[in-house]
C-alpha cells in the first residue's frame, strides 16, 4: 500500500471534476521540511515554531538563531511556500515541561498570541527574525488564536515596528503574507473582521473542537466527546471557508482534521482546497483527492449542514417576520 501511495507522488492533486487542491505539510523543526517534500507537499502551510523554544530551561532563542532555523526551513522547501506561525506557548504547549504551569485554566488562560503580546521585545524579537528568513523565499507569517480588534491592531503594530527596527539597523528582510490561525468560536464567527486585516485564514480545528465544545483536548477522561463532527464545529468551518472564499482569500485547515481521510470528502464539499498536515499523511489523503467529485461533495456537505439544525444557518427569508407577537 505505501509503495502504491508513494507513486502519487507526483501525481497533481486534482479532483475528478478538475478542482486543484493544495496539500501543505504541518512541521515542527526545519529538518522536518526534507520529509515535507519527499511526501509532495506543495509548501509548508504550518511551521509550528515553539518547538524551538521549549524545553531550554527559559533561556529563548535571540533573533540570530531563529532567523538560522526559519531560514533553513524556507531553505528546505526550495522555493515553495513556507507559512511560519509565531509562538504559540501555553496550555498542551509549556515553555518548560518540567516547570509546573500554576495558572488555573492553561486552556483559557495567556497562551499563544496572548503570550507574545505580554512580552512584546520577545514577540519582535521572532517577528523580526521570521521577517529577515523571508528574504530566501516565499514567507507567509501567522498568528495563532487571535480573538478580538485590539488583539488584531496590536500585531499588525508590532510587525510595523519590526519592519521598522530592520530598517534602521539597514537589515535585508522580505515581503511577508501575514494571516490568522481561527481557533476560537469568538473568531470564526467575526470572520469578516479577519479577513479585512488579513492577506489568508488558517483555521485551527485542534482548538477550534476543543473551545467550542468545551472538551480540553490533553484530558483524556472526556476524550471521547472531542467531535470534528459535532454540527457547532461543521457550520463553524463551513462558515470560515464561504465567508473566506466569497472574498477571495486564501484559507486552509491545518489541525489534525485536514489530514483525516474520514473528513476529506467532506472538507471538500465545504469548499476548502487548501489542507496543511503532517506529512506522513499527504499522499493518502491525495488518493481521497483524486477520486473526488467537488460538485456532488457539495450537495452532500450541505445536507449535512442543514441535518445539524445549527442556528443562524439557513438563509433568511423576505417571509420570515422579525417579530413573534
Ligand atoms: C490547531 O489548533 O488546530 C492547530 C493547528 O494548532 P495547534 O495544534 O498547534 O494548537
Ligand atoms: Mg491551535
Amino acid at each position: 500500500e505505501r509503495e502504491r501511495l508513494s507513486r502519487l507522488r507526483h501525481t497533481p492533486c486534482v479532483t475528478i471534476d478538475g478542482e486543484k487542491i493544495e496539500l501543505l505539510a504541518n512541521i515542527e523543526l526545519p529538518a522536518d521540511g526534507a520529509g515535507a517534500i519527499a511526501a509532495g507537499a506543495v509548501g509548508v502551510g504550518l511551521f509550528r515554531t515553539e518547538f524551538l523554544f521549549m524545553g531550554r530551561s527559559g533561556k529563548l532563542p535571540d533573533e540570530e538563531e531563529q532567523y538560522l532555523a526559519y531560514r533553513e526551513a524556507v531553505d528546505a522547501m526550495q522555493g515553495l511556500p513556507v507559512t511560519i506561525r509565531t509562538l504559540d506557548i501555553g496550555a498542551d504547549k509549556p515553555l518548560d515541561r518540567a516547570r509546573k504551569d500554576d495558572s488555573l485554566n492553561p486552556a483559557l488562560g495567556l497562551r499563544a498570541i496572548r503570550w507574545s503580546l505580554a512580552d512584546p521585545a520577545m514577540f519582535r524579537t521572532q517577528v523580526r527574525a521570521v521577517l529577515r528568513a523571508a528574504a530566501h523565499g516565499r514567507v507567509s507569517m501567522m498568528f495563532p488564536m487571535l480573538v478580538n480588534a485590539e488583539e488584531i491592531r496590536q500585531t499588525l503594530a508590532h510587525v510595523r515596528l519590526a519592519q521598522t527596527e530592520l530598517d534602521d539597523r539597514g537589515a535585508v528582510y522580505g515581503a511577508v503574507r501575514l494571516g490568522a490561525m481561527i481557533e476560537v468560536p469568538a473568531a470564526a464567527l467575526t470572520v469578516r473582521m479577519f479577513l479585512r486585516h488579513f492577506d489568508f485564514l488558517s483555521i485551527g480545528t485542534n482548538d477550534l473542537i476543543q473551545y467550542t465544545l468545551a472538551i480540553d483536548r490533553a484530558d483524556e477522561a472526556v476524550a471521547d466527546l472531542y467531535d470534528p463532527m459535532h454540527p457547532a464545529v461543521l457550520c463553524l468551518i463551513a462558515g470560515v471557508i464561504a465567508e473566506s472564499r466569497a472574498q477571495g482569500k486564501s484559507v486552509s485547515v491545518c489541525g489534525e482534521m485536514a489530514g483525516d481521510l474520514g473528513l476529506t470528502r467532506l472538507l471538500l464539499g465545504l469548499g476548502l482546497r487548501t489542507f496543511s498536515m503532517h506529512p506522513a499523511q499527504i499522499l493518502a489523503v491525495k488518493q481521497e483527492v483524486l477520486r473526488a467529485d467537488t460538485r456532488k461533495l457539495r450537495l452532500w456537505a450541505q445536507q449535512v449542514l442543514e441535518g445539524g439544525e445549527c442556528a443562524g444557518f439557513r438563509v433568511a427569508q423576505p417571509s420570515d417576520s422579525l417579530y413573534k407577537i
